[in-house]
């Protein structure tokens, strides 16, 4: 089977302005050609949606960070539902990055709902596992992936997977500047894919894995290598343009 479209995803998290927003925007957009094999994706924060969405004109796709898990919007003050970022020409959202696990508490029953969510509203949620450094260090990354992607696949079931993407992203790798070996990268990948094949062998094989966690210019050539894995979830190096496309470029190399 030829391996699946690399898809580039750049999450840049609480940062940007009207002016920064332009010009990493005006870099991606330039650089997008050089990279026709690649799916390239940019998740600003959400009161940028609108603006970057006039800016990206239509090679580079747009997501969310998050979503509220509501499946009608209504009195929820501060939420966001995902009709809004669809109209914002969202495609994409992120669901359960560890930053929202760990600092705003989205337990997996949460994670697992916005993932429902998302896919009812036509959003391919990019679903985000990972385990902490204690919890690799004894032994857990496996157990943790499992528990994380069992409480989506006991609820929205495998054939959600048809329309999703997947981010492994052990928690000890993001934002550290350390990253997970190629090695590392891709046993999690294919303990990830396995468990989706256990249920259903053509999704298995269909399903897009991301790696994030410390992605640079320098180490995306050899991440991007392992078999199973299909480009990348990029924070830090997503904010320089010339970064976030080395990147894409890497992916394009493969
Ligand atoms: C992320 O936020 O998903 C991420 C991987 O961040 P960084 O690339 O900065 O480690």
């Amino acid at each position: 089977m030829s391996k699946r479209q690399y898809l580039v995803a750049g999450n840049w998290k609480m940062n940007g302005s009207t002016a920064s927003n332009r010009s990493l925007v005006e870099g991606i957009v330039a650089g997008a050609g050089d990279c026709p094999k690649v799916e390239i994706l940019v998740c600003p924060p959400s009161v940028y949606l609108c603006p970057v969405a006039a800016l990206l004109g239509g090679g580079v796709r747009l997501g969310a960070q998050n979503l509220a898990d509501q499946d009608k919007p209504g009195a929820y003050t501060g939420e966001i539902h995902g009709t809004m970022l669809r109209e914002a020409g969202c495609d994409y959202v992120l669901v359960g990055h560890s930053e929202r696990r760990a600092l705003y508490g989205e337990s997996d029953a949460v994670v697992a709902a916005k993932f429902g969510v998302a896919q009812a509203l036509d959003l391919v949620p990019v679903l985000c596992l990972g385990e902490t450094l204690a919890e690799r260090d004894a032994e857990q990354t496996e157990a943790v992936l499992a528990r994380q992607l069992d409480a989506v696949l006991d609820r929205s079931g495998v054939h959600a997977f048809a329309r999703a993407v997947i981010a492994y992203e052990p928690v000890w790798a993001i934002g550290t500047g350390r990253t997970a070996s190629t090695a590392q990268a891709q046993e999690a990948h294919a303990f990830i894919r396995g468990r989706l094949a256990a249920l259903d062998a053509t999704i298995a094989g269909s399903v897009r894995i991301l790696y994030g966690g410390s992605v640079k210019p320098d180490n995306a050539r050899e991440l991007f290598a392992g078999v199973d894995v299909d480009g990348g979830l990029i924070g830090g190096a997503s904010l320089k343009s010339q970064d976030f496309m080395a990147i894409c470029a890497a992916a394009q190399a493969q």
